[in-house]
């Protein structure tokens, strides 16, 4: 099991309030510093430090839209927007990279509309990195909706019922159509209860899909159009490592583990990215698809992930979930009602340097378009500090005192939650 027990208070020289934990995300940031004429090939990794203890490594990912400091957190913009924020909001939080999702831009507007308009980034003005998902995983979880065969996969959408299919040709046209600079391959993403049997299936199915997607790549994509391949095997850590060399011998510029957080238990999952992540290839970016919470992140980049993509900060702020330093709060709560703090004091963000915790529970009672867009800055700027904190120590060889700040702030979130839980069962 993973050492769960570290994450206990250790006597530290940087406390969870150290400025040293709280830089601005934007600071130091490649794609804000660097000139166009300083920019590598798409694709160059650049491995700029890495931990003694822990397998952390802190890097510099190149693509056609500029460079990209890892390890980094890629905020989520199913349609093209992460919800409520314009390109002007995710500069001033510190995002250097953001996800579309390429089931819903293939369908809404549709793929070939996009690129008839110059292509995402030219369509939402977004002139920074972009990567889209294959699509494959909105697909798969359509139940019912969708037929698996060794070829690809048959669907009908959830938009209007419409018939279509999936291939691993098909969704590197659909992201070639994007202009997407890190584009993902078709591979078959289990239910995390599916039997052992389907895992080593799915496994099976993907790994063709990948080595069909290595060949096509050259044909499809753009020359400086990253592909990264995907690593499945569930939990099993020995479908994991045979899954895991299998991608790794193919000509990817990077290289990701699926199937997580799809159901598993939270131990199993950091327990699988413990082991599996070290041995990916080093000298090719990290990627873990879709976690997670600021412990997953933590967990993650100890285990040498550089990338990873969650919609925890925004959808959690528009129910009402707002990250800080002193653990999570909910603006529901009747108590804020005349609290006039900012959710967070010593924060950087533009929320909490203007509006009180009272008004945001006002325009969230409200239902104000206003609220969501306020809180999932602040919550972006939080996940962005986060892990700039961690680049930080990195890069300047203090990453174990950063480590176990950021631990001693997840077993205060747990005392915090499991009060909250506590005083809620007592009413
Ligand atoms: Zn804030």
């Amino acid at each position: 099991m993973l050492a769960l027990a570290r994450w206990s208070w250790h006597s530290s020289t940087v406390t969870p309030d150290d400025p040293a934990l709280r830089p601005d995300p934007r600071r130091e940031l490649s794609c804000e510093l660097l000139d166009p004429e300083q920019w590598r090939t798409p694709g160059t990794f650049e491995l700029l430090a890495t931990d003694p203890t822990w397998p952390a490594r802190a890097g510099r990912l190149w693509t056609a839209h500029g460079p990209v400091d890892t390890p980094c957190f890629m905020p989520v913009g199913t349609y093209g927007a992460v919800k409520g924020l314009d390109r002007v909001d995710l500069e001033a939080v510190g995002s250097q990279i953001i996800l579309g999702n390429s089931y819903h831009l293939a369908h809404r507007p549709g793929a070939d509309r996009i690129r008839e308009l110059g292509g995402l980034h030219r369509f939402i003005t977004w002139d920074r990195p972009m990567l889209t998902d294959s699509g494959g995983f909105q697909v798969f979880s359509l139940r019912g909706l969708q037929k698996i065969d060794d070829e690809g996969v048959r669907y009908q959408t959830h938009f209007d019922g419409s018939r279509h299919r999936m291939t691993p040709r098909s969704v590197l046209e659909t992201q070639a159509a994007l202009g997407s600079d890190i584009c993902m391959i078709l591979d078959h993403c289990p239910p995390a209860d599916a039997p052992p049997a389907k895992i080593r299936e799915a496994m099976d199915r993907s790994s063709r899909w990948a080595r069909e997607a290595a060949a096509l790549r050259g044909q499809i994509l753009a020359p400086e159009q990253l592909c990264f391949g995907i690593v499945q095997g569930g939990v099993d850590l020995d479908l994991r490592r045979e899954h895991l060399a299998t991608i790794a011998e193919l000509p990817f510029d990077g290289v990701a583990l699926g199937g997580l957080s799809v159901g598993e238990s939270i131990e199993l999952m950091h327990e699988t990215l413990g082991e599996v992540a070290p041995q990916m290839p080093t000298e090719r970016p990290r990627y873990v698809m879709g976690i997670g919470t600021p412990v997953d992140l933590l967990v993650a980049v100890r285990s040498g992930i550089d990338m990873f993509d969650c919609v925890m900060p925004s959808r959690n702020a528009r129910n009402g979930q707002l990250f800080t330093f002193g653990g999570r709060i909910n603006i529901r709560q009747s108590r804020y009602r005349g609290d006039p703090a900012p959710i967070d004091a010593a924060c950087g963000c533009r929320t909490c340097s203007a509006y009180s915790r009272a008004y945001l529970r006002h325009l969230h009672e409200q239902h104000d378009p206003l609220y969501g867009r306020l809180a999932t800055i602040h919550n972006l700027y939080f996940f962005h500090q986060w892990v700039a904190a961690m680049r930080w120590g990195l890069r300047e060889g203090r990453f174990a005192e950063v480590e176990r700040a950021l631990a001693a702030w997840v077993s205060a979130d747990r005392a915090a939650k499991a009060s909250a839980a506590a005083a809620t069962a007592s009413k």
